[in-house]
């Protein structure tokens, strides 16, 4: 039911990558990354981690992800298929060492954040790099971020708040990166350090999602029902509000699965959030930048129409070139990319069809 990141549009790309493999291309659909945003101990890596529904990430209310970690998706192939359902993931500092204890991974993103930059809190922007294998997921590149911090604790250096800002615009001034704004409900959000920055890095809003977390710590006897409906700061992609686990709920090791049923009962249990169901719970936000990578293949769909077009008129000039001998391979290959360019064009109007369902839903 809590679909997961990616789901419905990995057949799609699937395709597409048959595609691209067919024409001998060497650039294959490149799905945009996807960055978190924020001050720290906002909720940013609880929130990638359960977009990822596993549980490998540093979180706490102390400065953890003092690293950029690059966090490749990488589709396996399912049981079903022929393949494994298992699920592991490599570090790159890590070669060919497969870890499929997921708390053991995070133990690595703690002791490589720690060789390179010492215990003492200090942050670096050298990148961790892992790469999640697993049949569930999309092939798609997420990013967590050290939060932003005002004032310099432990080794950190004296202009720690400049450093972090422009370590995380050079992720996010990327104009295919997306960016997840994270700001806790019991914050102003009119103070939003993730809003502040991505405003800076996306003017036009066209790929920020604001995320709202800690719905349930708010002040008593407020709610963000007007924060959501983007009555206090408007955001063109508009904004989703979840319910991430407390730090109770980590030493207590409760899981993605036990934490995303509690976030549904709590927005079940609370009136004023009734009626606002398109922008409730993680589950949402998956399928909303589902919906986002569905338009930003779309977007890719004409180039890629295009390019099987001129392989088909250079294919028919060498064709023509080679004179009598019809069943060249020349031949062959002009009739597979007609072929390909019809099946792009099905493709366009599934994908056309598919955003429109996923709209009105
Ligand atoms: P980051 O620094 O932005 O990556 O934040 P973390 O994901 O590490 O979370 C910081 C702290 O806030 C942790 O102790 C989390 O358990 C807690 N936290 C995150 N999201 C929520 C939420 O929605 N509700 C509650 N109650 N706590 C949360
Ligand atoms: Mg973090």
């Amino acid at each position: 039911k809590a679909a997961p990141l990616g789901s419905s549009v990995i057949p799609i790309v699937n395709k597409l990558q048959d595609i691209f493999a067919q024409l001998g291309s060497q650039s294959s659909i490149e799905l945009p990354q996807v960055a978190v945003v924020g001050s720290q101990s906002s909720g940013k890596s609880s929130v990638l981690e359960a977009l990822v529904g596993r549980d490998f990430l540093p979180r706490g209310n102390d400065i953890c992800t003092r690293r950029p970690l690059v966090l490749q998706l990488l589709q396996t192939k399912s049981k079903a298929s022929g393949g494994s359902d298992d699920e592991w993931g490599e570090f790159l500092h890590l070669p060919n060492n497969r870890i499929y204890d997921f708390s053991e991974i995070r133990r690595e993103i703690e002791a490589e954040t720690n060789r390179l930059v010492g215990e003492n809190k200090g942050v670096s922007d050298k990148q961790i790099r892992l790469k999640i294998f697993s049949p569930n997921v999309l092939d798609i590149t997420l990013v967590d971020l050290p939060g932003i911090t005002k004032v310099p604790v432990g080794d950190q250096p004296t202009d720690i708040e400049a450093r972090i800002r422009t370590m995380i615009l050079s992720y996010i001034k990327q104009p295919s990166c997306l960016i997840l704004a994270v700001t806790p409900a019991n914050s102003d959000l009119a103070n939003s350090d993730a809003l502040q920055i991505a405003g800076n890095a996306d003017p036009d809003g066209h790929r920020t999602i604001g995320v709202i977390t800690k719905l349930d710590i708010m002040d008593r006897g407020t709610d963000a029902r007007n924060l959501l409906l983007g009555k206090v700061v408007p955001l063109r992609l508009g904004y989703v509000g979840v319910v991430n686990r407390c730090q109770e709920d980590i030493l207590q090791n409760r899981s993605v699965k036990e934490a995303l049923s509690a976030e549904e009962k709590f927005f079940r249990s609370r009136p004023a959030y009734h009626g606002l169901a398109d922008r409730l719970g993680i589950p949402q936000l998956a399928k909303k930048l589902n919906q986002i990578l569905v338009q930003h293949i779309k977007v890719l769909l004409p180039d890629l129409k295009s390019r099987i077009s001129n392989a088909l008129v250079a294919t028919a000039k060498e064709h023509q070139s080679y004179g009598e001998i019809t069943e060249s391979t020349a031949g062959q290959g002009a009739i597979l990319l007609n072929f390909l360019s019809k099946y792009c064009e099905a493709y366009s109007s599934l994908l056309e069809g598919k955003s429109e369902e996923m709209s009105t839903s």
